[in-house]
């Protein structure tokens, strides 16, 4: 059976679950209760008990998860907040908008994670909060992330869009999920994302029963109770249609996160003796739940290898093409970073996501292998 190679195939894996999905749907529809209908409530419990969290608060999407997190804390304008430079966004965008000031701070070269070393040496009497991003699957050392918010009095607020059900083993052997290791975390259901639904979704996380409650009021319009205001909030919920979604798909978290896991095995195995391709690193403290499969080209020219992949019906992408501190909105932040500039102009995301097959990824390894094996293609820039 030939299909056709993509990033993310999301058509092949509705049709496997096609029927309880439509069923899920077609009970939203019969009851009408499109805002706020009990498979919200029966969501949010549902991942409560997965994650092993006391608050799960489901919001609109997982930019709003961010910014709903964020106000609950009830910082000064101003205030610091502590964001990796490689990464999506949100983290930055939401701290502007709230009128705080994001620090960006370097990222480990290896695990593509915030570098713990300089969180420190960004501290500042003005920071207040830590936002590690759990990139592309695999967690940011968040064990040492609070050691350092320990000391300093900080919040550590996970993004864990890219990581929902990695493990986090700690060194007293307790395991947990990211996302609930924090005072609070975030997570985003966006399609393409390893728990997805199909629109937007996002939640918030909290052991804090404090925050959480805050969380609640400030995604509903500031009010405890309807038309009864105690703050500015905003309005920020999950559909009943795309929380019945995720009821189904949650089920089959833990699989899908297991097959994506599979292919990069074998991606690994087909790639690991070039010297061309470093193969994503994976740390010790954390398993790896590859929302993207990302390597790294050594003195190879990025460009003319996705074309090659690309005339071979073979899509690749980069996450991500440019810092956050050299970006338009950003740039009063700018400085130098070096490993995250270095990333940027040389990582590659290959297809990965749970319905690949063996036979793509044979070709996209072959096909790969092939192109920075092409003497033209080699870069001087190392
Ligand atoms: C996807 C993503 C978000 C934002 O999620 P949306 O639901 O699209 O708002 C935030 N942070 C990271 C790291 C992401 O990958």
């Amino acid at each position: 059976m030939r299909t056709e190679i993509k990033m993310v195939d999301l058509k092949n894996q509705y049709l496997k679950i096609k029927s309880e999905i439509d069923f899920a749907i077609s009970q939203v529809l019969d009851s009408t209760e499109f805002i706020n209908g009990k498979e919200v409530k029966i969501f949010q419990q549902n991942l409560e008990h997965y994650l092993e969290v006391k608050n799960v608060i489901p919001c609109a999407n997982g930019t709003d998860a961010l910014q709903i997190a964020l106000m609950s804390l009830d910082l000064q304008p101003f205030d610091e907040i502590i964001i990796p430079s490689f990464t999506f966004a949100a983290a930055a965008e939401v701290t502007k908008l709230l009128n705080l000031t994001p620090i960006f701070v370097d990222v480990d070269f290896e695990t593509f994670n915030i570098d713990v070393q300089e969180i420190e040496k960004n501290i500042s009497p003005k920071t207040k909060a830590i936002i590690p991003v759990h990139l592309f699957g695999q967690a940011a050392n968040i064990e040492e992330i609070l050691q350092i918010a320990a000391k300093y009095d900080l919040f550590v607020v996970e993004d864990a869009a890219q990581s929902l059900g990695t493990n986090v083993y700690f060194s007293n052997g307790t395991t947990k999920k990211t996302g609930t290791i924090g005072h609070l975390g975030t997570t985003s259901f966006f399609p393409t994302k390893n728990l997805s639904c199909y629109g937007d979704g996002g939640a918030i996380f909290t052991n804090n029963d404090f925050l959480a409650e805050k969380c609640r009021i400030i995604a509903q319009h500031g009010a405890k109770t309807k038309y009864f205001y105690e703050r500015i909030g905003i309005n920020s919920r999950l559909d009943t249609l795309q929380a019945a979604i995720l009821n189904v798909k949650l089920k089959y978290l833990e699989n899908f996160n297991a097959a994506r896991q599979e292919f990069a095995n074998f991606y690994d195995s087909k790639l690991k003796n070039n010297e061309k391709i470093s193969i994503p690193v994976r740390n010790s403290f954390s398993n790896h739940i590859f929302h993207q499969y990302t390597i790294v080209l050594n003195g190879i020219n990025r460009d003319k290898v996705r074309d090659f992949l690309q005339k071979n019906e073979i899509p690749s992408m980069i996450y991500y093409p440019v810092p956050l501190h050299f970006q338009k909105p950003y740039i009063s932040e700018q400085k130098n970073l070096l490993k995250t500039e270095k990333l940027c102009d040389s990582v590659l995301s290959l297809p990965m996501h749970t319905e690949l097959n063996v036979e793509q990824q044979n070709k996209i390894c072959e096909k790969l292998l092939e192109a920075v094996s092409i003497p033209d293609f080699s870069s001087d820039n190392k």
